[in-house]
C-alpha cells in the first residue's frame, strides 16, 4: 500500500477529526442553531438535548455523572478554571499547592501566576523514568496544602503517572486533587471514582474531536467542592463557564468520547505493536538511539527518542516528509531544550537531540516502516556530515 505524504506522526499535538465526529459537527452546525439557554421554544430544546447527550457521552468516558461535566473551550481553560478557581475559593489557612515538573504549560502557567501572587508552589521532579514517585509528592504534604495537580499521562514522553496512589493519600487529608487527563483520555481506562481525583481536565482535539472544546470534571459532593468562577456573566455550566455554549463542538466532543471508548480496546494493542515495530527498526539500524522515559507505563503511541550526536533542530528540516516534533508542540519553533526532558536529568545536549513521535488511529504499518527508513537515512547522513 502506498504511503500518503507527508506522514502525520504528531498525534500528541493534535489529532485529525474522526469522520463520524465531523458528521456530527456538520449536522449540528447546520440543523441546530438554537441556544440551549432558550427554554421557551423547540430551537432551544433541540440544542439542549444535544448538549445533554454529549454530557452523558463525556461522563461515560471517565465514569462520571453527567451533572459533573463543565464544558469549556478546551483543556487550557479547564486547567485554569480548576487551579485559579480552587485557589480563589481557598481559606486563608491553605496557601500551598504541590505539582510536578512534568505538567503541560496550561497547568504550569496558572501555577506560576499563583506563585507570583504569594502562593507556595512546590514542583516535584522525577528520575530518568519520567514517572513521579508518589512518596515524593506525599512527603511535601502539609496542613496548609490546598491542592495537588498531577498530569495523568505526559504529553512529551508519554509516561503514565501514579495519580491514584497520590489521590488516595490526599483524600484522607482533605487535599484536593486535580489531574490533566488530556493525553490519557483516548487510551487509558479513566474512572474518576477509582482514580479518586476531584477535578479532571479533557480536550476534544486530542481524541479525534474538534479544536476549541473541552471539559472540566468537577466532583459533586456535599458541601460542594470549593471553586470560585474565573469568569462572570450568564449562569451557564454552573456559573463556572458562562457564555453561550459551543453546541456543535460539544456534540462532536461527545461523539469523540463515544468513539474513544469504542475503539480503545483494539487501538491500544495495535498502537503498542506499531510503536515497538518503529523502535525496533530504528534501534536495529542505528546505534545510539535511546528512549527517553520509562518504556512502561507509557501511552501506546508515544516514542520520545534521543539520537546521539544529532540535534533535532538539524534533523527535522530534513524530515519534512514526516510530521514530528522536538519537545512539546507549543515549543517546536523554539530551539530551547525541553524543560520536561531536562527535569529527567538529561543534559541540554541530550534534550536537544530528542524527537517526539506520536502515532495515532490512522497510522499504518507502511507509514511506520517508511518513517523508520527515512529517519534512519537522515540520521546516518547527518552523523557522517557532522564527523
Ligand atoms: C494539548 C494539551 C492541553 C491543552 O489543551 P487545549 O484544548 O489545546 O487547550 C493541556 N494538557 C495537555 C497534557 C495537552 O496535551
Amino acid at each position: 500500500m502506498a504511503v500518503n505524504k507527508p506522514v502525520y506522526l504528531d498525534h500528541h499535538a493534535t489529532t485529525p477529526i474522526d469522520p463520524l465526529v465531523l458528521e456530527v459537527l456538520e449536522r449540528t452546525q447546520r440543523q441546530f442553531f438554537g441556544n440551549p439557554a432558550s427554554n421557551s421554544h423547540s430551537f432551544g430544546w433541540g440544542a439542549q438535548a444535544l448538549v445533554k447527550k454529549a454530557r452523558q457521552q463525556v461522563a461515560a468516558l471517565i465514569g462520571a455523572d453527567e451533572r459533573e461535566i463543565i464544558f469549556t473551550s478546551g483543556a487550557t481553560e479547564a486547567n485554569n478554571i480548576a487551579l485559579l478557581g480552587a485557589a480563589s475559593a481557598a481559606p486563608e489557612s491553605k496557601r500551598k499547592i504541590i505539582t510536578t515538573t512534568l505538567e503541560h504549560s496550561s497547568v504550569a502557567g496558572p501555577l506560576d501566576h499563583l506563585e507570583k501572587q504569594g502562593w507556595d508552589v512546590v514542583r516535584v521532579g522525577t528520575d530518568a523514568t519520567g514517572i513521579i514517585n508518589p512518596d515524593d509528592l506525599i512527603a511535601g504534604l502539609t496542613d496548609d496544602t490546598l491542592l495537588i495537580s498531577v498530569i495523568a499521562a505526559q504529553n512529551e514522553i508519554g509516561t503514565v503517572q501514579p495519580v491514584e496512589e497520590v489521590a488516595r493519600v490526599c483524600h484522607r487529608r482533605g487535599i484536593l486533587v486535580h489531574s490533566d487527563a488530556v493525553q490519557a483520555a483516548a487510551h487509558l481506562p479513566l474512572d474518576v471514582g477509582a482514580l479518586g481525583v476531584d477535578l479532571l481536565s479533557l480536550s476534544a482535539h486530542k481524541i479525534y474531536g474538534p479544536k476549541g472544546v473541552g471539559a472540566l470534571w468537577v466532583r459533586r459532593c456535599h458541601p460542594p467542592l470549593p471553586l470560585d468562577p474565573c469568569f462572570h456573566g450568564g449562569g451557564q455550566e454552573s456559573g463556572l463557564r458562562p457564555g453561550t455554549m459551543n453546541v456543535p463542538g460539544i456534540a462532536a466532543f461527545g461523539e469523540a468520547c463515544r468513539l474513544a471508548l469504542k475503539y480503545r480496546d483494539e487501538e491500544v494493542p495495535r498502537l503498542q505493536g506499531l510503536n515497538k515495530r518503529l523502535l525496533d527498526q530504528l534501534q536495529e539500524q542505528l546505534p545510539g538511539v535511546q528512549l527517553n522515559g520509562a518504556g512502561q507505563p507509557r501511552l501506546p503511541g508515544n516514542l520520545n527518542l534521543r539520537f546521539e550526536g544529532i540535534r533535532a533542530g538539524q534533523l527535522m528540516p530534513r524530515l519534512t516528509v514526516l510530521a514530528l516534533s522536538a519537545g512539546s508542540a507549543c515549543r517546536s519553533d523554539d530551539p530551547a531544550p525541553s524543560p520536561v526532558l531536562l527535569s529527567l536529568g538529561l543534559s541540554k545536549q541530550e534534550a536537544a537531540s530528542s524527537l517526539r513521535i506520536g502515532l495515532g488511529r490512522q497510522t499504518t504499518e507502511e507509514e511506520v516502516d517508511f518513517a523508520a527508513e527515512r529517519i534512519t537515512a537522515a540520521v546516518q547522513k547527518l552523523r557522517s556530515e557532522n564527523k
